[in-house]
């Protein structure tokens, strides 16, 4: 693989990547911001990119918000964007269930491990769910509930997919429920399997984190929605009817971003370096991806405007 190319500073390499893409696809948390706190010159870099015919698109695999609570941050934050252009977890889990798996009636219901965010985009899917924040399972194991799931009147006979994202609520009742209806059969899928959350300059417990867990109990792989997986790359490109060669991946996470950008053979990857993976990790022998380009930042980009 060759080394990725470093723009920044370059104005005619900035120049000449920028006119090689119509789209740019960019990861969210480590790209445009970290936590709550937008990198400077971002919004004006997002800016010169419309103002230059570009198609942005935010493509994040966080699941614990809906593409309308990324609305508001992006919003917030002075990014211009509209709802169509955000792409999350959540919402390419919603899809997969509602367009491409359709679980026949009374087998369409939704196990979730997960927050707010995975709901609401089932409900606009018109997905019926249960988990997630409801209160009821959002509390200790109790002896009862030993007997209740092993004779299944527990269960809810009417779910056929168990869905896990990143809780913040994650317990043994849910993880031993979600168990249940995988053993009995329900399809088992995974927003996102981020190792980690990333936050406060420190290490959390990310998505897969959550989901391992029940891969192990259940000796079943989940399929996977969000980066690197290409079911999302093909729900992107089928929703905003991508010319592949001519979209650049950006992204700040080897495994998740750039992996992401080159199994979808897009036309470029652009790593940058504010958020997970360093230069260090992409020099490794193993490195998991190699980006084509790679930048300090990216309001990098600006210095052609
Ligand atoms: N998952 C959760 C719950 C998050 O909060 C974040 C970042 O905020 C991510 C995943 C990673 O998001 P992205 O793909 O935008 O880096
Ligand atoms: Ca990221």
């Amino acid at each position: 693989t060759p080394s990725p190319k470093y723009i920044t500073g370059d104005k005619a390499a900035i120049n000449e990547f920028i006119d090689k893409f119509d789209t740019f696809l960019f990861d969210c948390d480590g790209v445009l911001w970290s936590g709550d706190h937008v990198f400077e010159g971002v919004p004006e870099t997002i800016r010169m990119l419309k103002a230059k015919g570009k198609r942005t698109v935010f493509v994040t695999n966080n699941s614990t918000k809906s593409r309308q609570d990324y609305l508001k941050k992006l919003s917030n934050l002075h990014i211009p964007c509209e709802k169509e252009d955000v792409f999350g977890s959540s919402y390419s889990a919603a899809v997969y269930i509602s367009r491409i798996l359709k679980q026949p009636p009374g087998k369409n219901k939704v196990f979730v491990i997960g927050e707010a965010g995975v709901e609401a985009e089932l409900a606009a899917e018109g997905i019926p769910c249960i988990g997630g924040t409801d209160e009821k399972f959002r509390r200790d194991v109790a002896p009862e509930d030993f007997q209740g799931l092993a004779d299944g009147s527990l269960l809810d006979p009417e779910v056929g997919v168990v869905l896990c994202g990143l809780d913040f609520h994650i317990n043994y009742l849910k993880l031993s429920t979600a168990l249940h209806y995988l053993r009995k059969g329900a399809v088992f899928l995974a927003t996102n399997t981020d190792s980690t959350l990333p936050m406060h300059h420190s290490f959390f417990m990310g998505a897969g984190s959550c989901m391992i867990p029940l891969e192990y109990a259940s000796g079943q792989k989940p399929l996977e929605l969000g980066k690197p997986s290409q079911a999302m790359m093909d729900a992107v490109e089928g929703k905003f009817q991508l010319d592949r060669s001519r979209t650049c991946m950006i992204g700040d996470r080897l495994n998740t971003d750039i992996k992401f950008g080159i199994e979808g053979k897009l036309g470029g990857t652009l790593h940058v370096l504010t958020g997970v993976h360093k230069k260090e990790d992409w020099d490794k022998e193993d490195a998991v991806a190699v980006p084509a380009y790679y930048a300090d930042q990216l309001s990098d980009l600006g210095l052609v405007a």
